[in-house]
C-alpha cells in the first residue's frame, strides 16, 4: 500500500459562517469519522500556518493585509465578499489550511509519503488573487502549486478540480503561469461564471446540469488525461470538491462515489507515469455531510490502495 498522509488542523473546526452557511464546520467532523477506521493512514494535525511570504507568491499583498485586518473579535462576524463570512477564528484557520496544503506538499517531495489528503476548510479554489469570493480567502491549492514551484524548483505542476464550481480564482492566479496545467471540470453555465481565459494550460470541461459518472468519465479521458499525458507533471494536486454528487444540495450534477475514485485512479495513474507517484489532494466543496463522508471515504481509500 502507498503511503498517505491525512493532514488537517483542529482551526478548520473553529471557522464558522454562521448557522445554515452550507460550508459548516460539521464538514470536518464528518470526513474525520469516515476515515478513522482506515488502516495505515497516517494523521498529521499540526501543519503549521502558511507565513505572509508563502501567501504572496499567489495574492497580492493587499488581498492578504485586507483578510487578515478583517478580523473580526469575539461573537461577531464580518462579510468579505456576499457569500464569504468569517468569525474570530477563521483567519487563523485559513493560514493553517493553505499551510497544511503546503506541508502535503513538503512531505509528499521529501519522500515522506506518496500520497497526502488534506482535509481543511475554509476551501481556496475560488480565491483569486486579488480577491476573497465563494466561502474562500485563500486559494489554498495554489499556494501550495507555487510552493513546489519556487521553493522546492519543481518546473511542471498540474492542479485537477473536480469540484462542482469552476476554480475561477486557481484560473486568475496561473493565467500566464504555463509551469500549471490547469484541469478543471465544472457544471455550466453556474457559479461563478467568471470569463473563462484560453490558454493551452487552461483545461475546460463544462458539463450540463444533470451530467451522470458515465458522461463525467468520457469527458475526463478526452480533455484531462492526454494534456496530462503530454505536459508530464512533476506533481499532481487535486482540488477535491464533492460537490458533483447527486445528493449535494448545491449544484445538480450526477456523480456518485465511485465516479470521485474512478477520477482519483485516473490521476494517481498519470502521477505515476511521470511524478514518481507524487498527489497531493486538498478538500474544496462538497455539502451533503452523508455523500461527503462516503465520497472522501472513497477518495482516500483510492489514494491509499493505489501502487
Ligand atoms: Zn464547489
Amino acid at each position: 500500500m502507498a503511503r498517505t498522509l491525512y493532514i488537517t488542523h483542529p482551526s478548520g473546526r473553529l471557522h464558522d459562517p454562521g448557522s445554515g452557511h452550507p460550508e459548516c464546520p460539521q464538514r470536518l467532523a464528518a470526513i474525520d469519522a469516515a476515515l478513522q477506521n482506515l488502516d495505515g493512514l497516517e494523521r498529521v494535525e499540526d501543519p503549521p500556518p502558511a507565513a505572509n511570504e508563502d501567501l504572496t507568491r499567489a495574492h497580492t499583498r493587499a488581498h492578504v493585509d485586507a483578510i487578515q485586518a478583517a478580523q473580526p473579535g469575539p461573537g461577531v462576524r464580518v462579510a468579505v465578499d456576499p457569500d464569504t463570512r468569517i468569525n474570530q477564528h477563521s483567519i487563523l484557520a485559513a493560514h493553517h489550511a493553505a499551510g497544511a496544503a503546503i506541508e502535503g506538499v513538503r512531505r509528499v517531495l521529501d519522500d515522506k509519503a506518496a500520497h497526502a489528503f488534506c482535509a481543511i476548510r475554509p476551501p481556496g479554489h475560488h480565491a483569486e488573487r486579488d480577491r476573497a469570493m465563494g466561502f474562500c480567502l485563500f486559494n489554498n491549492v495554489a499556494v501550495a502549486a507555487r510552493w513546489a514551484l519556487d521553493v522546492h524548483g519543481l518546473d511542471r505542476v498540474a492542479i485537477a478540480d473536480f469540484d462542482v464550481h469552476h476554480g475561477n480564482g486557481t484560473e486568475d492566479i496561473f493565467r500566464d503561469d504555463p509551469r500549471v496545467l490547469f484541469c478543471s471540470s465544472f457544471q455550466h453555465p453556474f457559479y461563478p461564471d467568471r470569463p473563462l481565459s484560453r490558454r493551452e494550460h487552461l483545461i475546460h470541461t463544462p458539463l450540463a446540469a444533470g451530467t451522470d459518472g458515465r458522461a463525467f468519465r468520457t469527458a475526463i479521458e478526452l480533455d484531462w488525461l492526454p494534456a496530462l499525458e503530454r505536459f508530464r507533471p512533476e506533481l499532481i494536486l487535486v482540488s477535491a470538491g464533492f460537490d458533483a454528487h447527486r445528493e449535494d444540495p448545491l449544484a445538480g450534477l450526477n456523480l456518485v462515489e465511485s465516479d470521485f475514485e474512478w477520477v482519483t485512479r485516473q490521476l494517481l495513474a498519470i502521477a505515476n507515469q511521470s511524478a514518481a507517484g507524487q498527489l497531493v489532494s486538498v478538500l474544496e466543496g462538497g455539502y451533503d455531510l452523508a455523500a461527503l463522508s462516503r465520497s472522501v471515504r472513497s477518495h482516500v481509500r483510492a489514494l491509499m490502495d493505489f501502487r
